[in-house]
């Protein structure tokens, strides 16, 4: 019997299954399941995992002992949400992901567009690195993270095919492992030539860059769960223009604000433009909502400047 992979820095859990996957010589995928999971038709999440439980338990009887916060926390990307959901709603990600609850996160983290994909992300750069590191790439949990489209590291566009043959690792519940070459011999590690873009382009980049790396912060920074977003965000512009005296948001001077804060190619990538529906107000309703991450960074980013500027206030002010 092999054991199962040491997980290493970064490395989304998924990846690691699917190293165990090609070191055990499985042929079906249904095999691999049910050694780890214990169910052979429990299907191999990519972004967040299912029945977590079941693999902790079949862990620890084959091969010691291993903690389910650490998976959790350092190789998948639950930190980001639990950073930005209130206690009962991260309580309800966790029991889908440990298999006490039926598993439809996007329900819960409102995500509902392109920025969750079924198709890996992985950098150029990285791979490299980890080839000479490790003798191999891996799936970075990083460079999967919804709103991450710049490498935090390198600082490098993330690929989402192989830009010799174009090649997409479109998951779809297998098992993709990604090595240095691809199958028709590209490798994975080159770039394509640095194209002459406009300066929009190039602000848009650094932007970017920019939110990649607040959400890397979020990850290593590890901090709180629960806030009180509405209140602290009101609390923050309370005083400003965006209020009158009378207490009343005034929502068209805030989303002006915000859209010039941004290049426009920044907030349409990460599908958060203002156009169809404004919803920077719902921060301010006294309506619950539940927002996605990556509104919550670029609206913070635009009210303190960065995450890290941000955190330093809040914990000041605590
Ligand atoms: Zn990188
Ligand atoms: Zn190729």
């Amino acid at each position: 019997m092999i054991s199962f992979p040491e997980m290493l820095p970064d490395e989304l859990f998924y990846s690691c299954c699917t190293r165990y996957h090609i070191e055990s010589g499985n042929e079906t995928n249904s095999q691999t399941m049910k050694e780890l999971f214990g169910n052979p038709s429990f299907k191999m999440k990519c972004m967040l995992p299912s029945h977590l439980n079941n693999f902790i338990k079949r862990y620890n009887c084959k091969w010691g002992r291993i903690c389910s916060n650490d998976i959790l926390m350092n190789h998948t990307i639950y930190p980001i949400f639990r950073s930005f959901l209130d206690y009962k709603e991260s309580d309800v990600i966790l029991q889908m992901i440990n298999g006490t609850l039926k598993y439809r996160p996007h329900f819960i983290l409102g995500i509902k567009n392109n920025l969750w994909g079924q198709v890996l992300n992985f950098c150029s750069d990285c791979v490299k690195e980890d080839d000479l590191n490790y003798g191999f790439p891996y799936w970075h949990r990083l460079h999967q993270v919804p709103g991450i489209l710049y490498c935090p590291k390198h600082c490098k566009r993330l690929k989402r095919s192989c830009p010799g043959c174009n090649f997409r690792f479109e998951t779809q519940n297998n098992f993709l492992v990604i090595k240095r070459f691809c199958r028709c011999g590209h490798d994975f590690s080159c770039d394509i030539a640095n194209q002459v873009v406009s300066l929009d382009e190039y602000r848009a980049q650094l932007e970017l860059i920019n939110i990649s790396q607040d959400i890397a912060y979020v990850f290593s920074a590890n901090v709180f769960t629960g806030h009180q977003w509405q209140q602290l965000y009101r609390d923050r512009i309370s005083k400003t223009k965006y209020f009158s005296l009378t207490g009343r948001l005034n929502q068209r001077a805030l989303a002006n604000d915000f859209i010039s804060f941004y290049t426009r190619s920044t907030l349409k990538l990460l599908e958060c433009e203002l156009s169809n529906i404004n919803w920077l107000q719902h921060f301010f309703n006294r309506k619950k909502h539940i927002y996605h991450p990556i509104k919550h960074i670029l609206f913070i980013r635009f009210l303190y400047g960065s995450i890290s500027n941000f955190y330093n206030e809040v914990s000041e002010a605590a």
